[in-house]
């Protein structure tokens, strides 16, 4: 009976017993906690975003990190087909705001519950508490693994360890050692998803103050990296939310190869040009032209965001509105449309909700996630260097690497190995 066995039990490690089964091989899956998919369970809020509706060609788009690695595992399994497959799995789903698919519970337990049942009841062998700690090579050949001072033999082996990000949940890079040992090249990893420092302190007045359709355009000196329309959120140390969680892998990559000064630049009224601005200003100032400036702006500003707001527009707050000058109403236009706030650093992995880079995915093949430098061994998951936004897209590229991978490694039948 061919053997194989996954290192790690997360979304990847799971779909990947789902893909050995099928070819009638028994999955063995290590995993280092004492539960499985503990990182599934906090996606999503808890209620695990499990894919998007976005065709396939879109889809991969939305991977800044490799997306079109992933074409084949993404037809060979598909969103639709994932949703389907949880259907018959019962665990009916339903679509809200852009796309984004959670279970119709609301709840990531029932997708790792099902799965594990589904796995448990086909036969996969689950060792808990069990870490991999090296691959079994012997000249040169994979063998299988060693786990808890013990070697095991495999026919072949999946390695689905994750990346570095949310390391409590167990991913702790070890994927990138085991693949190390195999002679693989890893991609410089780096948190991505992540929130962003600011230089400007005034933020922390303003913790927990989200903005809704606001631009934000992010810089390295006059060069623009990106900008994003949509939501975002002030930290006590600086900014978060999802616009600034999607250029935060440029930003971040900028930062590590090329330092700063980056500078993010919020436009706050993405609607109006410069002009219907400044005729909106010159209403409010007309309207209550008696009162001081300073008591002119709330139906123009959430209310912490004021006080900011007139420190850094240099007028006087307490000047009655009538007085304001065209060249101040300029500048407190300017200063909405580009409220600038310079970046100088990110949140750790323990905030990130991916890593980029990883296993260098020129020495995997795509169209079965097989190394390309080491017979019998495949990858899956986060551990490779792929990347996407948030919207349900990492979940999927970890459930269509690992059905792939399962699938490939189950049918993979090691000549020159012995099986078991
Ligand atoms: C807070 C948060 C929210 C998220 N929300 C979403 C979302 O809603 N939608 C979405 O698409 N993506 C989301 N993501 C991203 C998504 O969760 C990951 O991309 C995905 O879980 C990666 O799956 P994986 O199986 O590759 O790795 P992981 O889920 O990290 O699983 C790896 C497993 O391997 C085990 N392991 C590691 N090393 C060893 C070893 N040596 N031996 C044995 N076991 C080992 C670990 O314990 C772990 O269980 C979120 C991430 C975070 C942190």
């Amino acid at each position: 009976m061919k053997k194989v066995a996954i290192v790690g039990g997360g979304a990847a490690g799971l779909m990947a017993a789902v893909g050995v089964l099928e070819k009638e091989a028994v999955p063995v899956i290590f995993e280092k906690n004492r539960r499985l998919g503990l990182k599934l369970l906090i996606t999503g809020k808890g209620r695990c975003n499990l894919t998007n509706d976005l065709e396939i060609p879109e889809f991969v788009e939305n991977f800044p990190g490799n997306g079109t690695f992933l074409y084949s595992s993404l037809y060979n399994f598909s969103n639709h087909q994932l949703l389907d497959f949880f259907a018959e799995l019962n665990v009916p789903t339903k679509m809200e705001r852009g796309g984004r698919f959670f279970p119709e519970s609301d709840k990531a337990g029932d997708v790792v519950g099902a799965l594990t049942d589904y796995i448990v009841k086909k036969g996969a062998q689950i060792k808990y508490n069990t870490r991999v700690e090296q691959l079994w090579l012997e000249k040169g050949k994979l063998q299988g693994i060693k786990a808890g001072g013990n070697f095991y033999r495999f026919t072949s082996v999946i390695i689905a360890a994750g990346g570095l990000s949310y390391p409590k949940t167990g991913s702790t890079g070890d994927g990138y050692k085991l693949a190390r040992e195999a002679g693989h090249t890893i991609v410089d990893p780096f948190p991505s998803l992540v929130p962003l420092k600011t230089k400007e302190k005034w933020v922390a007045q303003v913790q927990g103050l989200t903005l809704k359709n606001v631009q934000v355009t992010a810089f390295w000196h006059d060069k623009e990296l990106g900008s994003e329309f949509g939501e975002m959120l002030f930290t006590h140390f600086g900014v978060s939310g999802p616009i600034i969680l999607s250029l935060s892998r440029t930003i971040v990559q900028t930062l590590k190869t090329k330092g700063g000064p980056i500078k993010i630049r919020i436009n706050l009224k993405p609607a109006l040009d410069f002009a219907q601005l400044d005729a909106r200003l010159q209403r409010v100032f007309s309207e209550f032209s008696k009162k001081q400036y300073k008591n002119t702006l709330d139906s123009l500003f959430p209310k912490s965001l004021i006080e900011p707001i007139i420190l850094l527009s240099g007028i006087d707050p307490h000047k009655p509105a009538h007085q304001i000058s065209k060249e101040e109403r300029s500048r407190l236009a300017n200063l909405i449309q580009s409220l600038e706030l310079t970046i100088i650093g990110f949140s750790s992995y323990d905030e990130a909700i991916v890593t980029a880079g990883g296993v260098s995915v020129k020495e995997v093949d795509p169209s079965t996630m097989e190394s390309k430098i080491l017979k019998g061994l495949f990858f899956a998951g986060e551990t490779l260097d792929i990347d996407g936004y948030t919207g349900g897209y990492n979940l999927q590229a970890a459930f269509s690497t690992g059905y792939l991978a399962g699938q490939s490694a189950g049918e993979y039948t090691g000549a020159h190995m012995h099986n078991i």
